[in-house]
Order: C-alpha cells, then sequence, then structure tokens
C-alpha cells in the first residue's frame, strides 16, 4: 500500500488469510460486487489513469483505452455475465467400475493470491489476474511494477481506496519488496515479466509449493510467404510491432520473410510507416516512449546489428526511438540472441520452411507466432510443429484480445493461461468430488483379493 511498511506485511497476510477463512469470499454476489466495484472506479479513473500512463510511457489514448483500462473493463464485464454459471459445481460422468455414484467438480479458491505485474502494460497485467482472483474467491495481493512508477501509485491507490485491505491490497515497490513477498507464505503467486526472474520466482514458490503461473516473453517471430499481400501483411506486422513502442510481450519480434516478397515487404512497410505516423514519428501523438534510460541504451545498441532500412533516429532526452526497420543478415547478433521489447524489427528473409524452423528454433518455445500466408499446407505444417504459445494467420497481437482464446506461453516463454474464463480457473482449484451410496457393494474388490484377478483381466487389460 502507498506508505505500507513492509513490517507491516506479516499483519496484511495474516489479515487476509483470517479474512479468507472467514468463507466471505465463496459467496458469489460477494465477488460480483467485488469486481463491479473495480469496474466503477475504473470508469471514474479514466483521465488519472491515461495521464499516467502518458507520463511513463507517452501511451497514446488510444492504446490507453484499448489496452489497458478498456481491456480490464472488457474482462470484468465477461466475468460479471459468467461467473454465476462458472462456479457452480459441475456434473460430471460416472463410469461402470464407481457404479454407483455421482460426480463433481467444484472449482474451490486457493486462498491468499499474489500478483506481480511487468512495467509495460501495467493496468491491465495487474489488474486482468486480479479480475480472476477475485472472480474465483481470493483473497490478494497486487505488487505493481516499481518501474511505471505513476500507474504503479495509481494501481495500489485504486485498490487500496476501493478494498479493505484484508481482502485486496497492495504494495509497492522494487526488488527487495518483490523478494520479501515472495518470502512470504501465498497459496497461488501469478507473475507477469522477464524469463529471468520467473526462475526466481518459481524457485521461490516451491518452498511454500503455491500454485504458479508465469507470463513470460521472448522472440515471437512473424513469418512472411510469398502468397500473401504483402501491403496487407506490412499493415498488420507495422500495427502489432510499433503499438506501445514495441513494448509488448507478444509483439512480432523479428520478421522471417519469403525472399521473392522481401522487397516488395520492405516497400510496403515504408509506405505504411509514413502513413501510420507520418515523416517525423516524433511529433505523432499516436507513437510512445521508452521506458527508461536503461531500456533506451540497450535498444539503441541493437541499431549496429543490421542495416537501418527506415528510422534509426532517436532523442535520448526524450526516451524517443523512432520506429525502425532493420535488415539483419547475421544470426549471431545480439539482436536475434535477445527479446528486443522496443521499437526495431529485424526483416531476414528466407527460402524454404526448414529454415524458417531452423531460425526459430534458436530461440524456442515463443510466446507468439504469426504466419501471413495463403498456403493451408504451410500454416498446418507451421502451427503444428512449431511449439510456440498462441498466435495469428494473417495478423499479430490481435488474438489477445478475444477472451474465449486461452493466453499464455509454455517453456521459456512461461506457462499456465488466462483471459475469460481460463482466469478464473487458473485462481481456481479443481476438486473432485464422487459421493457414493451404500448399496452394490461386490465382496470381490475388497481382500482377499484373489477372486476378482481373473475378471480383472478380462475387463481391464481390454
Ligand atoms: P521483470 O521480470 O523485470 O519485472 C516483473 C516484476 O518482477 C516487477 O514487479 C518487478 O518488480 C519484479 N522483479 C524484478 N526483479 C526481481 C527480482 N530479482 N526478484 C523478484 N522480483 C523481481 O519484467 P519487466 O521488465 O517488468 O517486463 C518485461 C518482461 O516481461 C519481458 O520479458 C516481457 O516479454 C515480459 N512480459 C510478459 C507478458 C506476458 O503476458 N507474457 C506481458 C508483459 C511483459
Amino acid at each position: 500500500m502507498p506508505g505500507q511498511k513492509l513490517h507491516d506485511l506479516d499483519h496484511l497476510l495474516s489479515g487476509q488469510r483470517k479474512f479468507f477463512n472467514s468463507g466471505v469470499t465463496l459467496d458469489i454476489n460477494f465477488r460480483l460486487d467485488a469486481l463491479k466495484k473495480l469496474k466503477r472506479v475504473l470508469q471514474e479513473q479514466t483521465d488519472e489513469i491515461a495521464d499516467a500512463l502518458a507520463v511513463d510511457l507517452k501511451k497514446p489514448l488510444f492504446e490507453t483505452y484499448a489496452s489497458e483500462t478498456g481491456f480490464v473493463i472488457k474482462e470484468i464485464n465477461f466475468a460479471l455475465k459468467n461467473l454465476p454459471k462458472w462456479a457452480k459445481r459441475k456434473r460430471v460422468p460416472n463410469i461402470l467400475p464407481t457404479f454407483p455414484s455421482r460426480n463433481h467438480v467444484i472449482n474451490e479458491p486457493y486462498g491468499l493470491a499474489l500478483i506481480m505485474g511487468p512495467w509495460n502494460y501495467p493496468f491491465q497485467l495487474s489488474l486482468a489476474p486480479l479480475v480472476g482472483a477475485v472472480a474465483a474467491g481470493n483473497c490478494c495481493l497486487v505488487k505493481p511494477s516499481e518501474i511505471a512508477e505513476k500507474s504503479s501509485a495509481l494501481i495500489a491507490k485504486i485498490i487500496n481506496d476501493t478494498f479493505d485491505h484484508n481482502y485486496i491490497a497492495a504494495v509497492e515497490g522494487g526488488v527487495e519488496v518483490a523478494g520479501e513477498l515472495l518470502e512470504s507464505r501465498f497459496d497461488k503467486i501469478f507473475f507477469t515479466g522477464s524469463p529471468a526472474v520467473g526462475k526466481i520466482v518459481m524457485e521461490k514458490a516451491a518452498q511454500n509449493l503455491a500454485d504458479v503461473t508465469l507470463e513470460l516473453g521472448g522472440k515471437s517471430p512473424c513469418i512472411v510467404e510469398s502468397s500473401v499481400d504483402t501491403s496487407k501483411a506490412a499493415k498488420r506486422i507495422l500495427f502489432g510491432k510499433f503499438f506501445n513502442a514495441g513494448q509488448t510481450c507478444i509483439t512480432p519480434d523479428y520478421v522471417l520473410v519469403h525472399r521473392e516478397v522481401k522487397e516488395k515487404l520492405v516497400q510496403a512497410m515504408l509506405s505504411w510507416l509514413d502513413h501510420f505516423y507520418g515523416a517525423d514519428p516524433k511529433t505523432s501523438p499516436d507513437y510512445g516512449r521508452i521506458i527508461n534510460q536503461k531500456h533506451f541504451n540497450r535498444l539503441k545498441n541493437y541499431l549496429a546489428d543490421g542495416t537501418v532500412i527506415a528510422g534509426g533516429e532517436y532523442d535520448e532526452t526524450d526516451l524517443y526511438l523512432a520506429p525502425t526497420i532493420l535488415e539483419v543478415d547475421d544470426l549471431d547478433k545480439p539482436i536475434m540472441q535477445e527479446e528486443i521489447f522496443g521499437p526495431i524489427l529485424p526483416v531476414i528473409e528466407f527460402s524454404d520452411l526448414e529454415q524458417v524452423e531452423e531460425i526459430i528454433g534458436r530461440n524456442p518455445n515463443p510466446l507468439a507466432l504469426y504466419i501471413f500466408s495463403s498456403d493451408r499446407a504451410s500454416i498446418e505444417r507451421l502451427t503444428t510443429r512449431i511449439p510456440f504459445g498462441g498466435g495469428c494467420i494473417n495478423d499479430t497481437v490481435i488474438y489477445t484480445y478475444n477472451h474465449h482464446l486461452p493466453f499464455g506461453g509454455r517453456g521459456s516463454s512461461g506457462m499456465g493461461k488466462y483471459h475469460g474464463k481460463y482466469s478464473f480457473e487458473v485462481f481456481s482449484h479443481q476438486k473432485a468430488i464422487m459421493s457414493r451410496r451404500f448399496y452394490l457393494d461386490p465382496a470381490m474388490i475388497y481382500p482377499p483379493y484373489k477372486s476378482i484377478h481373473p475378471l480383472l483381466k478380462k475387463f481391464l487389460f481390454r
């Protein structure tokens, strides 16, 4: 909480534990009320949220509405509509050996959940998981990223002014605070951030055997085949790449383009760049800034890893880095070894799908994969043979907007999934209940077992 001292943490958590154990959060109406409260405060604070994001990232208003405030409200609305159905115990079929019985699955809240967020979509990535945690009936502690300073303060204020801190609270702070939180006992940890910190989180969670969800990053490839309309592809790739100035976990990290259409794609990109941001993107209200000096320096160094085709200009005092397209042919350069997480788009040509698979295999299990193609066989091959979190055919980041689709990575890009109903499930334990009667109780299944052996062989080993 703002001003919350960490020596209060034990007190805060024991308050939350007591609150959870009281059973108040098991009531669906209580959860619906909490979601309505969160929705109301987000609606009331729309301008303050936009102001905070303008300071932290110079985030364009459209991006703020679509990917932060509006995104969370969309998740809340979906949960408000469906929670009574999701939370119902589900009857599942019986099978012959357990006849007669009634079988159910109960979605049970874990208890105390810790949500740790990153800085790039500070509201979405702290509050969308919170929607799931609340819907599932957990108490919750949220720690937004200290790097998006204004947003962190506002998230903490929104949460702490809206909820009883014994139910939901926010704590601000950096690595030290995060470290102390991870030493505490939570029943569920939901972490969004880098793979490096994800490993630390998992190690800490193991000490209490807390359930963990990791939403991480990586290098998400974008493949452009020769069968596609290069202008339409270029438009959608650039939209996904330069949204939030490339600081998006699912942004197309690099483009692999078939050599036959490389030149056409690059020309189309140049034309769309001009259309999107004008001759000087620095003056465009629709283009953001790099979060801080450290990331700015990191990104600036990548410019030497290829030939600049477009952009490349920067202004350190304004943390401005132009939307940049870089021709890259040395795959051993740092830009092709690390997640870029900024507005630089390497373009690499390929001649066949084996080559595509080999290049992607250098950074396996990307969070997202995008394929621009009209060739069914290639789409089938790439979507089934390459392991990745999720993705799009003929578009980029937009797939995460559909809450009917699970969102999450695998391996180095994460574990677990959320959005929509999956958010409810990821914060719930699925408890199995078999309810039996005392009739039909064949003596042969109890020791001594001998008489059942022939029967088992006949039926179980079929
Ligand atoms: P980060 O891992 O540096 O920080 C995330 C959170 O971890 C913050 O709250 C931070 O305070 C905390 N933290 C940092 N160092 C820590 C430590 N040593 N011990 C404990 N906690 C620590 O990530 P970031 O820079 O905020 O975000 C960028 C990364 O997040 C990128 O890799 C990006 O791809 C990924 N990301 C993933 C998603 C997703 O949904 N999969 C979304 C956004 C960002």
